[in-house]
């Protein structure tokens, strides 16, 4: 182990997770986060789907942790 990170208040996602991290244990590596698609959906089944969208109203859960709520709660001030 070396170079330890000293920059803990930034966060290190820059896309789709950029400014989210668990307020209770820190971690910003995964979540799940609810979000809103749309799917093209035939008789067979659902099949390819759109952008998925979320904002910080949206369901997020740490699989670290288990700590969940609104994403908002997770967006590094
Ligand atoms: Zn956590």
């Amino acid at each position: 182990m070396s170079a330890k990170r000293e920059r803990e208040e930034c966060s290190m996602n820059t896309n789709c997770l950029e400014g989210i991290r668990c307020p209770e244990c820190g971690q910003e590596d995964e979540f799940r986060i609810e979000g809103r698609t749309v799917f093209e959906v035939t008789d067979n089944g659902t099949g390819d789907h759109g952008d998925v969208e979320w904002d910080e109203d949206s369901y997020a859960l740490c699989p670290s942790c288990e700590f969940e709520g609104k994403l908002g709660h997770f967006q590094i001030e």
